[in-house]
């Protein structure tokens, strides 16, 4: 062996050189100490990661030098133990170099024993781990807070803070690039808040700095020097005066490649990155990644659970959360407004235009909502037509105002596939603190006022007001009472006259429902038929109208009192039943009635619907001989040519034209046509909501047929309507048709 070895080595000074070369030229640290700890050798890269010189460490103890002396007495016992076996081990430790830092090591300690198994000598190789270590501790960290859901902006601030303690020499930034291509300061811990301000939207560009380029290029950007790099041209006034010289930045690059952010380190000297720097900052991006790509996820499940899809308006769940911290954060008596609105006859666009119009309409909608808007306003879709509109720091000018604004947005028709559609809408207010105080009280009462504003029947709006009971604005409450009024019969027919515009006979009365609720007091026909409408009532209240109407006609009869026929309101809903028809049969004949004494008032929602169950009733019904006619003409979206395919008798042009006869061009032009056309159709025209002379001159001159309204009575209870009856045709002829041709 001795020989051999001899053979690899020309002399005993050569070999020594050639084993100084082999311990010194390798990464690691070498060591040796005696039996005692103390220091007998240790190679080149021992001073180097430690910082002593090797002369000043030799004959001193090792662990004392380290640092090591501090471990505890179980770990010191431990490692004790391990040399004591004699044999190789490795172990992770710490250590601290001359200047004071902490460095992690991987030793493989060799004892060396005697032959009686004595302690000689220990060999010691230490690997210097603090980097990965660092590493590991930083990808950790930041993965915790990423899993813990903490703001993008709080992990940026993390990274680039761990970033900074690693390297103290260097000042690091995270910014993010807007859908527009716009840097956003994310991350900025150790950068003055007027650089974060001064960057803030710069567009990303091929000379917008190191960031700026590098996600323009999608390639990291070293500027040595910042002085003269022409990139920094515009910038550089900027960061000069902070000491900074130098800036590498790289792109922070998602899976899917987009740019979605940089991450740049700036130097105080002018230089580009060591190695171990770009070892750290490729683990960063790559931390980077992970958080964006996470944030963005958040962010899609947020808009999911937190918008509308359609419109893209918040919904429901995101209001009501708007609403709470805006409650939090306010003062008791902030001043606050609440905007129920509901888009009028919205159902029939869907069913006569198709649902691609009606949600187009629905966009559109929600755009002219957002434009009647002041920042700090919400306004949200609550589902369906119901948009809700959160006005902050409004008083109830302020409120009606914006309603009304919001009102005349929607009337300039709206396009759409080539259609003009004109849209009105119902709109009911709450204001805070007054009528609530609290998200839930404050939208049920401007839900409530909203019917009230629905039973206007003209785009109007209505404020909550405290009279209407608490009861009242509760759709299930108010459910549940309409059904016992129902199941008691306690609701009540009045009759209003129709009366002929040609001689001012008496052509009929129409039947109107009243329901006086014991608490509420009177609940307007508008809301509780739709109510009855939406909680599958209607049929219920349709065949006691039509059973009580025939009853009071009969007993009108008995009594020799000559009222030719009776007007009954039937819902379309109620046109889609099998059972309508024959019930309104066995009605007539249980009251020996003929057929030509009842006529059922539809709306344009039995056409749209398209049901054949409801075309077939309204055919069934004329074949009885029961007329039909087409009641409120003109608010939906049908047109006279849909009214083909229905077999009317009569049609009802609806109050609001005829109440802005006077007032409109407009009105007058529609009229005139509608009766024109109507005539031409052989249908008998009748006008409702007629309230003054001048309109019913205006009507008279038309020839309209028959004439409905205030202007002779509103609806009555039967004992009042008789008398009234008595009255009118004791009255001269004249009265009846003044004005008449
Ligand atoms: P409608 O069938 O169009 O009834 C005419 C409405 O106009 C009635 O309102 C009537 O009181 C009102 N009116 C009549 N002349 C004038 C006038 O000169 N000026 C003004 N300002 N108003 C006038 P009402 O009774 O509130 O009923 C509202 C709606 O509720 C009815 O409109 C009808 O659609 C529905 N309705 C009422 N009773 C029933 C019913 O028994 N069944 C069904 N399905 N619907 C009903
Ligand atoms: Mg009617
Ligand atoms: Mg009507």
């Amino acid at each position: 062996m001795g020989e051999k070895a001899g053979a690899f080595t020309a002399n005993a000074q050569e070999e020594l050189r050639l084993l100084t070369l082999a311990v010194n030229e390798t990464e690691r640290a070498v060591y040796v100490t005696d039996a005692h700890g103390i220091l007998i050798y240790a190679n080149r890269t021992f001073s180097e990661i430690f910082g002593h010189a090797t002369e000043e460490v030799l004959g001193r103890p090792v662990l004392e030098l380290l640092g090591q002396s501090d471990y505890d007495a179980a770990t010191m016992d431990r490692l004790l133990a391990l040399v004591r076996r004699g044999r190789t081990f490795q172990e992770e430790v710490w250590a601290h170099d001359r200047l004071g830092n902490e460095l992690w090591l991987l030793a493989t300690v060799r004892p060396v024993l005697s032959m009686q198994g004595q302690l000689e000598n220990l060999v010691c190789v230490l690997e210097n781990t603090t980097e990965s270590r660092q590493i590991q501790t930083l990808q950790r960290d930041v993965l915790e807070a990423v899993a813990q859901d903490l703001p993008l902006r709080q992990v940026a601030n993390l990274i680039c803070k761990r970033v900074e303690k690693i390297f103290p020499e260097v000042v690091s930034s995270i910014l993010s690039i807007d859908p527009d291509k716009r840097l956003r300061p994310l991350a900025l811990p150790s950068l003055p808040q007027y650089y974060a301000q001064a960057i803030d939207g710069l567009p990303i560009g091929p000379d917008v700095g190191s960031c700026g380029t590098s996600a323009y290029r999608g390639v990291p950007v070293v500027t040595e020097d910042i002085e003269t790099d022409p990139l920094w041209a515009d910038y550089r006034g900027l960061v000069l005066p902070l000491g900074l010289h130098a800036c590498w930045s790289s792109p922070i690059k998602l899976r899917d490649g987009r740019v979605a952010g940089t991450f740049a380190f700036y130097f105080r000297q002018k230089r580009g990155p060591s190695n171990w720097h770009e070892h750290i900052v490729a683990a960063c991006l790559h931390l980077c990644v992970v958080a964006f790509e996470r944030h963005e996820a958040k962010e899609r499940i947020d808009k999911l659970a937190y918008y509308d899809t359609l419109t893209g308006l918040p919904n429901r769940a995101l209001l009501r959360e708007q609403i709470d911290a805006a409650f939090r954060n306010a003062r008791p008596d902030r001043q606050m407004a609440f905007l129920f609105l509901d888009v009028d006859n919205f159902k029939d666009v869907n069913d006569t235009l198709g649902h691609s119009v009606g949600d187009e309409l629905l966009v559109e909608i929600a755009k002219r909502l957002r434009e009647q808007l002041r920042p700090g306003d919400l306004v949200s879709r609550h589902g369906g037509d119901e948009f809700v509109i959160m006005l902050d720091n409004c008083d109830g000018d302020r409120a009606g105002l914006t309603a009304d604004g919001i009102l005349d947005a929607l009337l300039r028709p709206l396009h759409i596939n080539g259609l003009s559609l004109p849209v009105t809408a119902s709109i009911g207010i709450s204001l805070h603190p007054e009528d609530g105080t609290d998200s839930d009280t404050l939208l049920k009462n401007a839900d409530a006022a909203m019917y009230q504003a629905k039973s206007e029947r003209r785009a109007t709006h209505r404020f909550f007001n405290r009279q209407m009971n608490q009861m009242g604005q509760d759709r299930v409450l108010l459910g549940a009472a309409l059904r016992e009024a129902v199941a008691e019969h306690a609701l009540h027919l009045r009759y209003q006259p129709q009366i002929s515009a040609r001689d001012g006979k008496l052509l009929g009365v129409e039947a109107l429902a009243r329901w006086t609720h014991p608490a509420l007091g009177e609940i307007v026909p508008d809301r509780f038929i739709r109510l009855a409408e939406q909680s599958g009532l209607i049929e219920a209240i349709g065949e006691w109208a039509l059973e009580e109407a025939c009853r009071q006609l009969k007993a009108w009869d008995a009594r020799d009192l000559k009222i030719p026929c009776v007007s009954v309101n039937i819902s379309p809903i109620h046109f889609r039943n099998r059972e309508l028809l024959p019930v309104v049969a066995a009605t007539l004949q249980r009251h020996g009635l003929s057929a030509d004494r009842l006529l059922i008032e539809i709306t344009e929602g039995v056409v749209m619907d398209g049901c054949p169950i409801a075309m077939e009733n309204t055919r069934a019904l004329q074949s009885l001989g029961i007329r039909l006619s087409m009641d409120d003409f003109g608010t939906g979206y049908s047109s006279l040519s849909h009214l083909a395919r229905l077999p009317v008798t009569e049609l009802k042009i609806d109050r609001s034209f005829i109440t802005e006869l006077e007032e409109s061009v407009n009105a007058q032009t529609l009229v005139t046509a509608v009766i024109r056309i109507g005539q031409s159709l052989g249908l008998t025209m009748v006008a409702e909501g007629v309230e003054t002379e001048a309109q019913r001159r205006f009507l008279q001159a038309l020839e309209c047929d028959v004439l409905q309204g205030f202007l002779f009575s509103k609806a009555l209870p039967p004992s009042e309507f008789e008398s009234w009856f008595a009255a009118y045709e004791a009255g001269p002829a004249s009265d009846k048709v003044r004005g008449a041709a």
